[in-house]
């Protein structure tokens, strides 16, 4: 929700820049922390969500670790002061330079989703005398119930180690001496709004803890991911509703005095900080279809070119008029999918309006690109408002 100092200070910045609540950001980055702590739960930040330093500072501030899934954020978490015991490295493809990396920070663990990879962690870690933690991700084949392309956890994905192979993994574990096994990890995809699937998953890191256990090893740490997802039709109906989530793993998952449970939210805690601000460039209306040209696309905002993504789009240069005409809202970029929704209804436009494109906080400004030359996109605070 703006408010009218909002939208005149909004209507003095050169548009499009992202617009982050950092007040709303705080309130939710509170209401986890809480409802994690109240079971003792860690959380790692999923990095990749966004990486905007006024979005890091309040996470770090808060206490969280980082999730990361490459060299570079892993170099970003530890440049804004994350604790190297807070740093986890996920992600199918680790370079040798991203190995070598890590292992001479001494992040807390690798997240390993091969056997090939346990290998060469295990090789690059003996070269440097170094005992590198790892946690085995496993791919739990269990069905997230989300859109396609943000699934993660089936048989067909390419994430984390198949049940098949845990013999394997076990046994590679047991020969590699430059590998310290802490646990099993698992993120079967984003934007999960049925809280049912991670019951199932309760029951999946329950059978492979048991099975790891059975077979010699100590599994201090049980990662169950992130994946939490926020409700993109009602960005002002903000923070999402964490004590359930939690529950659901305090609930079903056998924990053992030992062992510590460990999330990686990322989505869930940005997603709904952040509104793309943006102005009505051009209005062509056509025959068959009405459309609202702006001068925000795909290269600012790319979830809805490449998920078919919802988000929800308001007029607030006109929040008192009523929805009387129906747009398909576009960006400038070459490309058909830059298109931020079809048959969309709005207050009748016009050139100069100001668009919001809500809940933008998650998977927004760490997409933007440079494609056809486009300049970087500018972010702001309330607080510089
Ligand atoms: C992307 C990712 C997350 C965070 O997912 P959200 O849906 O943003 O919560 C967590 N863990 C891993 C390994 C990831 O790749």
């Amino acid at each position: 929700m703006f408010s009218d100092k909002d939208i005149a200070h909004f209507s003095k910045l050169e548009t499009p820049f992202y617009y982050y609540d950092l007040n709303l950001l705080e309130q939710t980055l509170n209401a986890c922390y809480a409802a994690a702590k109240s079971h003792q739960f860690h959380v790692h930040y999923a990095m990749k969500a966004n990486f905007n330093d006024m979005v890091l500072n309040k996470i770090k501030a808060v206490g969280f670790g980082a999730d990361c899934v490459s060299g570079g954020e892993v170099d970003k978490a530890l440049a804004v002061g994350f604790a190297k015991e807070q740093v986890v490295f996920a992600g199918v493809g680790k370079s040798d330079k991203e190995i070598i990396d890590a292992l001479e920070n001494d992040i807390f663990c690798f997240n390993v989703e091969s056997l090939q990879e346990l290998e060469v962690i295990n090789e690059l870690a003996a070269a440097r005398q170094k005992i590198a933690k790892v946690a085995i991700r496993i791919n739990p084949n269990v069905d997230a119930h989300t859109h396609a392309n943000i699934t993660t956890g089936l048989d067909e994905n390419k994430f984390g180690i198949n049940s098949w192979d845990m013999p394997a993994c076990a046994a590679l574990l047991k020969s590699s001496a430059n590998l310290e096994f802490i646990g099993i990890h698992f993120h079967i995809g984003s934007q999960i709004t049925n809280l049912d699937v991670y019951k199932n998953l309760c029951n999946r890191v329950n059978e492979f803890a048991a099975w790891f256990e059975d077979h010699g090893f100590t599994v201090k740490v049980l990662n169950v991911g992130g994946g939490l997802g926020i409700d993109y039709h009602n960005p002002n109906q903000q923070i999402p509703d964490f004590t359930a989530y939690f529950k659901i793993f305090a609930d079903f998952l056998e924990v053992k005095p030992y062992q510590e449970v460990h999330f990686e939210l990322g989505r869930a805690l940005v997603g709904q900080c952040a509104s793309l601000i943006t102005k009505v460039l051009y209005v062509k209306n056509g025959k068959k279809k009405n459309f609202i040209v702006l001068d925000a696309g795909m290269t600012e905002l790319m979830r809805p070119a490449l998920y078919q993504a919802y988000h929800l789009i308001e007029n607030i240069s006109r929040l008192a008029a009523q929805a009387s005409t129906k747009y398909d809202v576009v960006g400038p970029i070459c490309e058909s999918t830059d298109c931020f929704g079809k048959e969309v209804p709005l207050p009748e436009s016009f050139r100069n309006d100001l668009i919001a494109i809500r809940s933008a906080g998650a998977y927004g400004e760490v997409m933007a690109s440079h494609y056809n030359l486009r300049e970087q996109v500018r972010s702001y605070s309330g607080e510089e408002a």
